[in-house]
């Protein structure tokens, strides 16, 4: 279905079958590999995009509640008929900003895993994911090797929005040997009711760690 919409609805860049299995089936369930998801019942993917990763950990792993959020309408028209098709349950897909979600009591501070994937550098993403996390609850971003970078660039911003990095993996995938890091970051405090800023501004103005500026 991602392929053949794609040739009419701007989904993905990526469009050969295997390269599809590969980069975004294969991907998105990487993190299973050290992530116990029996253990959970509800996730959010914000930035889901096409349905990745949410979709394929859906697949896989049945029990847990997913919510797969995007900004852009086109993508979840999509996703509505993929869940329709595969007939799943205990999954929806939501048009809307992270921003927003996170200021609805329906969604703030309710999930036990948060994931994103190729949405924004990692501070920015602190701020758009970390207060829909629980407390005790896990953000776990999707991220390739620019990763010690950002992770010391939002060093403060995750912090700030009540979490903590708790450890790192590094997995390599596939034929490809695809290289993807997951910091785990666990949520060890509510986020201040001042976050996350209005739209946009978190990806405008990300609150960072800037080295330079620190000597
Ligand atoms: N996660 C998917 C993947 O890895 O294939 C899609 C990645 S795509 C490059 C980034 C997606 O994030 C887009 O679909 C865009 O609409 C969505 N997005 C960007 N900023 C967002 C925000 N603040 N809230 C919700 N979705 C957002």
């Amino acid at each position: 279905m991602l392929v053949e919409t794609n040739n009419a609805v701007n989904l993905t860049a990526i469009t050969e079958f295997d390269e599809v299995g590969e980069k975004h089936f294969l991907d998105s369930v990487a993190s299973a590999a050290f992530i116990d998801f029996k253990k959970y019942e509800s996730l959010i993917d914000i930035g889901t995009g096409a349905g990745f990763p949410g979709l394929p950990l859906k697949i896989l792993f049945p029990h847990l509640n997913i919510v797969l959020a995007d900004s852009l309408n086109k993508r979840i028209n999509f996703l509505n008929l993929v869940i329709e098709e595969l007939e799943l349950t205990g999954v929806c897909a939501v048009h809307g900003r992270a921003e927003e979600l996170a200021r609805d009591p329906e969604y703030r501070e309710r999930f036990d895993i948060c994931v994103s994937r190729a949405v924004s550098r990692l501070s920015s993403l602190s701020e758009l994911c970390l207060p829909l996390v629980r407390q005790d609850g896990l953000f776990i971003p999707y991220k390739s090797k620019e990763v010690n970078e950002e992770l010391q660039e939002a060093e403060r911003a995750i912090k700030i929005f009540g979490g903590e990095i708790s450890e790192k993996k590094d997995i390599y995938l596939g034929s490809s040997n695809l290289f993807r890091s997951f910091p785990v970051i666990k949520k060890v405090k509510p986020t201040p009711d001042l976050y996350p800023r209005k739209n946009g501004v978190p990806q405008k103005k990300p609150i960072i760690v800037n080295k330079s500026a620190e000597k």
